[in-house]
């Protein structure tokens, strides 16, 4: 498929994370060096086009189409996977915060917990969710220190 967008793959009852993990990360490209902590439930990633510096998202390795469907260890494994990483991130890049959300848009939707830091020169409020995105920056320091916090 050519120019396949994450909006064309849910369409046609496509997971677009399935379908990138599937087809050599053709939507992300490859997330090794983004990759914070891997296991075999979840991995943390930092997020391919950031609402904020540090945004990061905690994704399962298999297939629920949201937290209401995912196993209690998963579940159990994930929220104390993500307070860990909040904490890091705040501190790694200096946030102010940092708010958790998960989405829910149906069955092609792959669970995943985003992580989205709030700075202080930010306003508080919901719409630090839908913040714009912005390019990716690798910061090699910051993911090195993460990595090592989240080992
Ligand atoms: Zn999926």
């Amino acid at each position: 498929m050519k120019n396949v967008t994450p909006g064309m793959l849910t369409d046609q009852g496509i997971c677009p994370t399935c379908y990138n993990r599937a087809h050599n990360y053709c939507l992300t490209g490859d997330e090794t060096d983004k990759t914070l902590f891997e296991n075999t439930l979840f991995k943390c990633i930092l997020v391919h086009e950031p609402r904020a510096d540090g945004h990061a998202i905690i994704v399962s390795q298999a297939h629920y189409k949201d937290m209401m469907d995912i196993p209690d260890e998963l579940c159990r494994e994930v929220f104390l996977f993500a307070k860990k990483a909040m904490n890091a991130i705040r501190q790694v890049y200096n946030a102010e915060s940092v708010y958790l959300c998960t989405m829910c848009d149906g069955p092609m939707n792959h669970f995943h917990v985003q992580l989205i830091p709030r700075y202080n020169f930010e306003r508080r409020g919901s719409r630090n969710f839908i913040k714009e995105r912005k390019p990716y920056l690798d910061d090699r320091a910051k993911i090195d220190a993460l990595r090592a916090m989240l080992a």
